[in-house]
């Protein structure tokens, strides 16, 4: 690398993201030294994405470095905690200056508006592969768990999911659309939104809640064999973008909806008992969330479209058999 590894980080990575007082020590010594609010508990998570597996090979940098770190803000919201603290395990091929000034960038955005801070990392050289681990906090035992979740609790979703996984066929030129709606579904993919002030919200009335990341269905399915019961999904609920639906039609829409992965929303539960209140107090229309199904005591995850079950293939969004 003709960029030192010492002058690479001091210019990259030193000081990216927000500034905290809670950071004791950051870059430069051997390790972190953070503090944790009184009365919190740490909650830490750590996500890899590697060239061509994770993100296309040839990917903005920018959409890299701001991937690497949304996917960890989305594993912190769907637990209800405050992300605070970041450290980065970056293998790069090369020293490409601009590629890493575009990558630092994108992950320093989202990093300060999410108030985290980069402490620490390690930088090596080899086949281009990106780590951050996520640390932050939430109240003791207040924290949300895919677990909560019981029979008869409602089942809501974030967003529309189904936007990225089109926009990552877009990437990949299996798919060509022109215009303002392809470009909406590609940012989706590249640029996602982690939800953290709504799973911060959530802590006051989910029971359960997951981050969607492999896939609607999927992931609800989780939550529910967490929860140690089944899920009925209503197809009809699913919410769509107009985007979607107009890019790819109707039904291939809310196939991609349930199975397509990359989307970073939150699928949660909420007690029956509780959803007056969390619809009063988190209005659906501004925080942007749908009622999309119910727990259930049979285990499994199930599609109900006029009241008969749908069946799907897991393995990919290519099969969507009735
Ligand atoms: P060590 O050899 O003790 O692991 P390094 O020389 O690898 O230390 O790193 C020096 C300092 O720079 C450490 O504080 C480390 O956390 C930080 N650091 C290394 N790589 C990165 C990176 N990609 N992003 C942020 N900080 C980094
Ligand atoms: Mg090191």
């Amino acid at each position: 690398m003709s960029l030192s590894e010492f002058d690479l980080i001091d210019r990259y990575f030193r000081g990216c993201g927000a500034r905290r007082a809670d950071v004791r020590v950051g870059v430069g010594d051997d390790a972190a030294i953070l503090e944790c609010p009184a009365g919190t508990e740490l909650v830490a998570a750590v996500d890899t994405l590697v060239d061509g597996v994770h993100f296309p090979h040839g990917c903005a940098p920018a959409s890299v470095g701001h991937r690497a770190l949304a996917v960890n803000l989305s594993d912190l919201a769907a637990m209800g905690a405050c992300p605070a603290w970041a450290l980065l395990a970056l293998t790069l091929p090369a020293a490409d200056e601009s590629w890493l000034s575009e990558f630092a960038a994108g992950m320093a955005a989202l990093a300060r508006a999410h108030e985290v801070a980069l402490v620490g990392g390690d930088t090596t050289s080899g086949p281009l592969s990106v780590t951050v681990q996520l640390l932050g906090y939430a109240p003791r035992a207040a924290a949300l768990l895919r677990s909560g979740g019981r029979a008869g609790d409602v089942l809501f979703v974030s967003g529309t999911p189904g936007d990225a996984g089109a926009g990552l066929v877009l990437e990949q030129g299996r798919l060509t659309a022109a215009g303002e709606r392809a470009a909406y579904l590609r940012e989706r993919f590249l640029y996602p939104t982690p939800r953290v002030a709504l799973g911060e919200c959530l802590r006051r009335f989910a029971s359960a809640c997951i981050d969607v990341s492999d896939g609607l269905l999927a992931d609800a399915g989780k939550l529910a064999r967490a929860s140690g019961c089944g899920v009925e999904v209503a197809y009809e609920h699913v919410p769509v973008s107009e985007a979607l639906v107009s890019t790819v039609g109707e039904p291939r829409a809310r196939e991609l909806a349930l199975t397509a992965g990359d989307d970073y929303e939150l699928c949660f539960s909420v007690q029956p008992a509780h959803v007056g209140r969390l619809l009063a107090e988190l209005p659906p229309q501004r925080w942007g969330y749908t009622r999309i199904g119910v727990l259930r005591a049979a285990l499994g995850a199930e599609v109900i479209r006029d009241g008969a079950v749908m069946s799907f293939s897991h393995s990919g969004y290519d099969h969507f058999v009735r």
